[in-house]
């Protein structure tokens, strides 16, 4: 198992604790930990649960990780996706593909990868033991003081720190009450996420199957009003699928839920609609794991007003539960804290450049929020002419001999998605800390 790569030693270190060890939580205290912060997390599970989900990893979020010095472990269970599959989701049948063309993953210098929830938690967990991080499991925050600042838990118990890093997730998130002194309004919709997997080595023993267990493919078969995902990871012996789709009756149940399975006949996924192959999928996999979608409008603000509390990740850029960004943001949130945290001389320099992080974070994490909803209706649209118009942009990018009519489809279907590969969040930190940096330190006495 790797080691983070070292990194540039923080002149200062801030005593932070940070609320929930998801993969935002684990991921903070380890870079964190590295760059010599003093770093205490806490946690309400008992951290044992892996979850057999399945989160992109782009090109983004990739380098960042590479960065880090995770190159090994992904190499071991990352799936590299290079082309994305679009399946006519009633029929089955091809509409087109959208390839990744190498050179613009050797500009980008990171893959698409696809990786199990679980490993990444699991391999966030062992770096945490080895650089000496302290997580503490079955240890509930029940509020955030802010003056002083401390974590109060259910135990009774009160941790003070410099900085709390509210990384507790979208849903009802305790940090997020602190920072912006209410509760916001969590809506529900009926949209709910059902992750699933097959035998990969069953799908291809069947010849109905084993037309889409191709290595390096995403397949999506977009239908009225759905979206299906579907990936196979060869170490696992797997087959992945996730359907997206819209459910009526009462959903609360599944609101936020990521571990509990269900039999596939308990609800009423009207099967006709899905390609023959899925329906079978289905039938092989017996149960399902139900998530609802919750919507919850952004923050508008990331820090409270003394500035010592920052939310971080899916509490402060809640997103749906099969967003191709969801992680990334999570990823680039804390990348981009660690560049500002290891610049500052004193702990009273801590306001400035989390009021820096939230100007570089807002607009960015909000763009990919809307982006993931256009995205998501682009996929779902019901038969009609925005369809047809989609459908033909994707076929050709697979048919298309004329290569300037091939570029402008890529680029009007996927130029906005692949804009977020290149971003850098170190790159723009860096950007932001050469023009006022100075100023920072000079205001430090
Ligand atoms: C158990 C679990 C399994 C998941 N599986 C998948 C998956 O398979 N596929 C997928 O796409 N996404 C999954 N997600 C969501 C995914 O983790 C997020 O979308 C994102 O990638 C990382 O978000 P996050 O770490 O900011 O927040 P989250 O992952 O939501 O984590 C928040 C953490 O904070 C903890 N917490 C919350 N409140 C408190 C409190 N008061 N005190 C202490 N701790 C607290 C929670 O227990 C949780 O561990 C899962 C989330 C969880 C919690």
């Amino acid at each position: 198992m790797p080691h983070l790569s070292s990194s540039r030693k923080a002149p200062v270190s801030v005593r932070i604790t940070i609320i929930g060890a998801s993969i935002t939580g684990l991921a903070t205290a380890c870079v964190l930990r590295r760059s010599g912060h003093k770093v205490l997390v806490v946690e309400k599970s008992d951290g044992t649960f892996r979850s057999p989900g399945i989160i992109p990893s782009p090109p983004n979020m990739t380098r960042v990780l590479q960065r880090w010095g995770l190159q090994s472990y992904l190499a071991k269970s990352g799936m590299v996706v290079d082309q994305f599959r679009f399946l006519e989701g009633q029929s089955g049948k091809i509409i087109g593909v959208l390839k990744l063309y190498e050179e613009l993953l050797k500009d980008l210098m990171a893959d698409f990868l696809l990786i199990q929830h679980g490993d990444l938690i699991s391999i966030f967990q062992d770096i945490a033991r080895r650089e000496g991080v302290e997580v503490r499991y079955n240890t509930t925050v029940v509020k955030v003081e802010r003056v002083p600042l401390a974590a109060l838990l259910e135990n009774g118990d009160i941790l003070y720190s410099d900085l709390i890093v509210g990384a507790d997730g979208p849903l009802r998130s305790i940090s997020r009450d602190a920072v912006l002194l209410r509760q916001i309004e969590e809506l529900p919709t009926q949209h709910v996420c059902f992750s699933f997997s097959v035998s990969l080595s069953d799908l291809q023993a069947d010849t109905e199957l084993e037309g889409i267990c191709e290595q390096r493919n995403w397949n999506m078969w977009l239908g009225d009003g759905f979206v299906i995902y579907g990936a196979c990871h060869v170490e696992r012996n797997r087959y992945f699928l996730c359907i997206t789709t819209e459910m009526h009756g009462d959903m609360t149940e599944y609101q936020g839920n990521w571990t509990k399975q269900y039999p596939v006949d308990r609800f009423d996924l009207r099967l006709e609609r899905f390609d023959p192959r899925i329906q079978k999928l289905l039938r092989m996999a017996e149960v399902l794991i139900p998530t609802c979608h919750v919507f919850i409008p952004e923050p508008e603000n990331l820090i409270c007003d003394l500035d010592k509390v920052i939310l971080a990740g899916q509490s402060a850029h809640p997103t749906m539960p099969d967003g191709m960004h969801s992680t990334a943001m999570c990823i680039e949130d804390i990348d981009a804290l660690d560049y500002l945290l290891t610049r500052i001389r004193h702990v009273d320099e801590i306001p400035r450049v989390l009021s820096a992080h939230e100007e570089l974070r807002m607009e960015r994490c909000t763009h990919a929020r809307e982006w993931e909803l256009r995205k998501l209706q682009m996929f779902t649209l019901d038969q009609g002419e925005d369809r047809e118009l989609r459908d033909a942009k994707i076929r050709c990018l697979s048919e298309c001999e004329d290569m300037e009519e091939k570029e402008y489809a890529f680029n009007d279907l996927w130029g906005e998605e692949v804009d977020f590969y290149a971003y850098d969040p170190i790159e723009q930190a860096d950007n932001w800390w050469s023009m006022y940096g100075t100023v920072i330190s000079q205001r430090t006495p």
